[in-house]
Order: structure tokens, then C-alpha cells, then sequence
């Protein structure tokens, strides 16, 4: 899928009478060939394309042998730009892309949406890829019941907490990661749902695309010693029903005492299960010593 297309090479774009209004458009994920011959037709007749970073955006078009008048709309846009924006889409076709996937899931767009549906503009969407849809259909997870999570936060104590929030959560968890903070998510989700099953979605649609499932200590342990590329979607099973509220632990604490010292250990444990703190850190100190 390297060799740029030519659009008339394509079994066809589909007759599009191009309508104004604002097209939510879904691009690939890394394959570039994973795109909807609508997609096509409307980022051909669209009179503006708005994007996150006009280069990637601009790779994109060469590849269909598109051209376009491209402008940059990003979390920084201010208001007015969103105005200028919306004024164009009242009279032509304005389309709203991503780097990559669909706009709006984890990227930017959600204002500019808004505000051109209240402004009564027409406001569709262009589906398309998509990546935690993707890691989802893939995982062996079940799929009946998700909630998409975005990223989690980078601080330990806050990425605990998060976690914990979704605790009761009876549905596979989906969640965007980095290559550089895979690991300690891990450990994290580890500590705190030991033996629920976990699944690593990487380089979806891509060369090296994988996708590894196991508890969450052995895919730690796996990628500490094979540190990830990529980008990486992660999903968590939901709860077994048997799943005990509290868990063994001096499992929790020798998982903690790995990374941290008995103190830190005490407290990270005593959040996850709500235990009294003195005597976890009195149990942790007699693990430490056995
Ligand atoms: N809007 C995009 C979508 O629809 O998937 C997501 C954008 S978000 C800024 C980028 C994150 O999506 C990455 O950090 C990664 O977690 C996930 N992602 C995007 N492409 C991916 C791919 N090819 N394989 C695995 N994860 C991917």
C-alpha cells in the first residue's frame, strides 16, 4: 500500500453531490488501503479539510492523488478559528479529520462539533477505523459489553485511582497506551485484578501488528524483557462473578513491595482494597524480612 493510488484506479468513488455541512471523517490507523471509497469522494469534493497536523493529513491526500485546501485545527484552536470553520460549513462541504482513526475518540473535534450543531449546521460522520473497535474485534475479549477509557493517567497514584474507579465496571475495560508506560500499567492493573485476562492490541493493521493476551504479571514480565514499539491499545476482561471483592494480600504486597518500600507499598495496597494502612505496612515489613 506504498505506491501512491491513482482515484481513478479505484473500482470507483461514489457519485457524491457534494452538500455543505461538516463530515466527521474516519481515516486509517496505519494501513492506508483502510479507507472507505465515501471517504474518498468526500475528502475529493470537500471545499476545506480540517486536521490535526496538515503534514499527516497532507501524506494521506498525495497517496489518493487528492488536493486540497487543508487547515490546521488542533486542541490549541481557539474559538474563532472554530468559527471560521463552521461559517465555511454552512455553505460547502467542510470535513473534520485526525491523525488517525476517528476524529473526536481520544483526538480532537469534540467543540467544533458542538458548536456547529447548535450553530444548525448539518453534522454527519464518514465511519471508518478505529482502534480500540479494532483491538475490541480481535482481543477474544468479551465484546457484548466495553467501556472505552482513553488514556490512563501517567502519575502512579492517579493511574491507580482510575483504575479503581472502574473496579465494578461489569464489561471488558479499553484502554489507548504508550509503548514507554505499558509496563507500569501492567503492574498496576496486576495489583489490583491479579487474575483477570488482559490483552495487548499493537501496530494494529500494521507490519508488526500482535496481539498477546494473559494475566496481567505475565505480559509485565513479557515486555520488560521485550520493551514495546509502537502504539498500543489495551484491554482488561470484566470481573468473573466469582472475582472476590478483596484479594489475597500478600499477593497485593509482594507485587507492591517489588517496585516500591514497605511504606509505599502499604499505602498503594491499602487504596486498592481499603484496608487499614498500619497493618498492611506491619505485614509488608514481615514479607520484606521472610
Ligand atoms: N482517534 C484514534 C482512533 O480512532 O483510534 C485514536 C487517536 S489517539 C491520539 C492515539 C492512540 O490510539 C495511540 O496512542 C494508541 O493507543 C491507539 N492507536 C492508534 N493507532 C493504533 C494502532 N495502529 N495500533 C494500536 N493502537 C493504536
Amino acid at each position: 500500500m506504498d505506491q501512491p493510488v491513482r482515484p481513478e484506479a479505484l473500482p470507483s468513488f461514489p457519485a457524491w453531490e457534494p452538500v455543505s455541512g461538516l463530515y466527521i471523517l474516519a481515516t486509517p490507523i496505519g494501513n492506508l488501503g483502510d479507507i472507505t471509497l465515501r471517504a474518498l469522494a468526500v475528502l475529493q469534493g470537500a471545499s476545506l479539510i480540517a486536521c490535526e497536523d496538515t503534514r499527516v493529513t497532507g501524506k494521506l491526500l498525495k497517496h489518493y492523488g487528492i488536493k486540497a485546501r487543508l487547515q490546521r485545527l488542533d486542541d490549541h484552536a481557539g474559538p474563532e478559528t472554530r468559527a471560521r470553520v463552521i461559517d465555511e460549513a454552512r455553505q460547502a462541504p467542510v470535513v473534520l479529520v485526525s491523525d488517525a482513526g476517528t476524529p473526536l475518540i481520544s483526538d480532537p473535534g469534540y467543540r467544533l462539533v458542538r458548536e456547529a450543531r447548535s450553530a444548525g449546521v448539518m453534522v454527519t460522520s464518514i465511519p471508518g477505523p478505529c482502534a480500540a473497535i479494532a483491538a475490541l474485534a480481535m482481543a477474544g475479549l468479551p465484546s457484548d459489553r466495553f467501556l472505552f477509557a482513553g488514556f490512563l493517567p501517567v502519575k502512579d497514584k492517579a493511574r491507580a485511582e482510575a483504575l479503581e474507579e472502574l473496579a465494578g465496571v461489569a464489561a471488558t475495560l479499553v484502554f489507548y497506551e504508550t509503548a514507554p508506560r505499558l509496563e507500569k500499567s501492567l503492574l498496576a492493573i496486576a495489583r489490583l485484578w491479579p487474575e483477570r485476562e488482559v490483552a495487548v492490541a499493537r501496530e494494529l493493521t500494521k507490519l508488526h501488528e500482535e496481539c498477546r493476551s494473559g494475566t496481567a504479571a505475565v505480559l509485565a514480565a513479557h515486555y520488560a524483557a521485550h520493551p514495546p514499539k509502537g502504539e498500543i491499545v489495551l484491554l482488561v476482561g470484566p470481573p468473573a462473578p466469582s472475582e472476590a471483592p478483596v484479594l489475597d494480600t500478600d499477593a497485593l504486597l509482594r507485587a507492591a513491595l517489588a517496585e516500591a518500600g514497605p511504606g509505599k507499598a502499604a499505602g498503594i495496597v491499602a487504596r486498592t482494597t481499603g484496608i487499614d494502612r498500619a497493618t498492611l505496612y506491619a505485614r509488608a515489613l514481615e514479607l520484606k524480612s521472610a
